[in-house]
């Protein structure tokens, strides 16, 4: 059969966080002919193997937690079966699926056609778009835009294929009883403290002393301390040498690490040490854009790639955040700024607030302080600490209390709060609304003149001395 031949104004390359938040902006506010092509599932990376998923399963790792808890307030509560793995990971994809059609009813009532299948550039303006029953689709758009978000990446180790990642941990069918996960940033420490929580042995290898570096040294060394203390093994300074699969689902891995040699026997073993842009089947090379050295799409600070029609945001691009709000955000802006005439519209990527769901969650805004340090020179930052045992505690046997740590960064004589780091419960929902303070350019006397919220944890961050 022929192909069929399309034309549009705007063809979106990816149907997840970003491609669908500016397409829906494109069409559905200013009229512009949009087409979305998704290879996978509608909602992309957040709503099918990350955000999304993962939230859900923090929160039944925090039920567990409360669970365990729960006797430092009087309740005796047994547990007569384990948790239900197989009952919680349906029901999570029953709502997964519910989300996928939702994204799917929200295209049609923004007017943009959405085509299931695999796109790969035949010209700079053209792309062949491969449905599912193979039916091939020719579209020539005038303005391109690259969403295609990212994969993860698996090390070059010896058996390595015996090992899952993010995208396995939400089809694992049962629960593993031991668990190794090698990586150091937001995936391994959510994917470990949330397996430990769980009730699975968790060993979690790092190749350096901390994990969470990129993180105020307050956030890796707590988070640290607390994760060694909620008893997951951590395996400082390793490397994995070799997978071996033993059969009946065991791994063996084999590392060295700062104690020397070692293996340890798991049911399950998962990498996470990063994400790469998915650019391999979309045959980016006839159109002349170009890539870092990590592959990442280069963007201005518009989203213009190199060439004049095509744009690119996500995790595909060199902005240099894999988050879902940045996707969206950005997405919006290129729609406002294509469509709606708004001239200058681009999101500004600094003081880009985000959340590891960690157990205990962690909230950051701004520089660390030794970036605010390098930046501002030491004579101008202040800093403001506050250590504390959250009220939730105070009922709990003292080696069973739970970490909070806020950290002010203040910089120059009006003492501008620059960077603003917080871990312990609620966290994560408190770094919201001073993510507004700190954007605004809040000084510690704005954060002072605020009375306090009392009795809360974030009362803290506008009572520090
Ligand atoms: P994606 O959402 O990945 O969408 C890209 C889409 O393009 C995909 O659906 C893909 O199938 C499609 N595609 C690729 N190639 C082609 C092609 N050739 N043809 C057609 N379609 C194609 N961020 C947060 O803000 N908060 C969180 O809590 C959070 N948790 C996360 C947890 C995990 C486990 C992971 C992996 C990520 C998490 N993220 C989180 C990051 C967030 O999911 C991403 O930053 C976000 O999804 C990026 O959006 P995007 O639009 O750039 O790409
Ligand atoms: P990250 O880039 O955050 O972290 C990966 C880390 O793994 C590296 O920083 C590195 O840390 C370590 N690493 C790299 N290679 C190896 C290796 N070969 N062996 C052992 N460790 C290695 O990637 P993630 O995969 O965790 O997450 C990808 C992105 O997704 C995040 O950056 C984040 O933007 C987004 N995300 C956001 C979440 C949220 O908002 N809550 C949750 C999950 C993901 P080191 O140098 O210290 O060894």
């Amino acid at each position: 059969m022929a192909p069929i031949q399309k034309e549009c104004d705007f063809l979106v390359l990816g149907g997840g966080s970003g491609g669908l938040a500016c397409a829906r902006r494109a069409s559905g506010m200013y009229g512009a002919k949009a087409i979305v092509v998704e290879v996978k599932r509608l909602g992309g990376t957040c709503v099918n193997v990350g955000c999304v998923p993962k939230k859900i399963t923090w929160y039944a790792a925090a039920i567990q937690e409360t669970l365990h808890e729960a006797k430092n307030y009087g309740f005796s509560v047994t547990q007569d079966k384990p948790f239900d793995w197989k009952y919680f990971s349906d029901k999570r994809a029953a709502y997964i699926k519910r989300l996928n059609g939702i994204y799917e009813k929200n295209l049609v009532n923004d007017k943009v056609e959405y085509l299931h299948g695999l796109a790969a550039f035949v010209d700079p303006h053209k792309v062949k778009v491969t449905l599912d029953d193979n039916t091939e689709v020719n579209i020539t758009a005038k303005k391109i835009l690259v969403a295609v978000g990212g994969y993860p990446v698996v090390p070059d180790v010896p058996g390595a294929e015996h090992g899952i990642t993010s995208d396995g941990f939400f089809e694992l069918p049962e629960q593993p009883k031991k668990v190794a996960v090698v990586g150091a940033g937001y995936i391994a420490v959510e994917l470990a403290g949330m397996f430990n929580a769980l009730g699975t042995e968790t060993h979690l290898f790092i190749r350096h002393d901390k994990f969470l570096r990129t993180f105020d040294p307050m956030v890796q060394d707590k988070v640290v301390e607390e994760y060694e203390r909620q008893g997951i093994h951590l395996h400082k300074k390793s490397t994995p040498k070799k997978v071996t699969d033993l059969g009946g689902g065991k791994k063996k891995v084999e590392y060295s690490d700062s104690n020397g040699e070692g293996s340890v026997d798991v049911d399950c073993l998962l990498w996470a040490v990063g994400r790469a842009p998915e650019l391999e089947k979309l045959n980016l090379d006839v159109t002349g854009v170009k890539l870092n050295e990590k592959q990442h799409v280069i963007t201005d600070e518009y989203q213009n790639t190199n060439v004049e029609h095509i744009y690119s945001l996500g995790d595909a691009c060199d902005r240099g955040y894999e988050l879902t709000p940045v996707a969206i955000a950005a997405g919006r802006r290129l729609a406002d700024r294509l469509f709606g005439g708004i001239k200058d519209a681009k999101l500004v990527y600094d003081n880009i607030p985000s959340v590891v769901f960690s157990h205990p969650c962690v909230g950051s805004i701004g520089l660390t302080e030794p970036a605010a340090r390098e930046k501002y020179g030491d004579e101008n930052i202040k800093i403001y600490k506050s250590n504390f045992t959250a009220m939730y505690y105070s009922m709990f046997e003292q080696e069973d209390k739970g970490p909070t740590s806020f950290k002010l960064v203040c910089a120059g004589k009006e003492e501008k709060v620059v960077g603003l780091h917080i871990l312990g419960i609620g966290s994560d929902e408190m770094l919201q609304g001073f993510g507004v303070a700190v954007k605004m350019g809040a000084t510690k006397k704005d954060f002072d003149s605020c009375v306090a919220i009392h009795p809360t944890s974030a009362e803290e961050l506008v009572t520090m001395k």
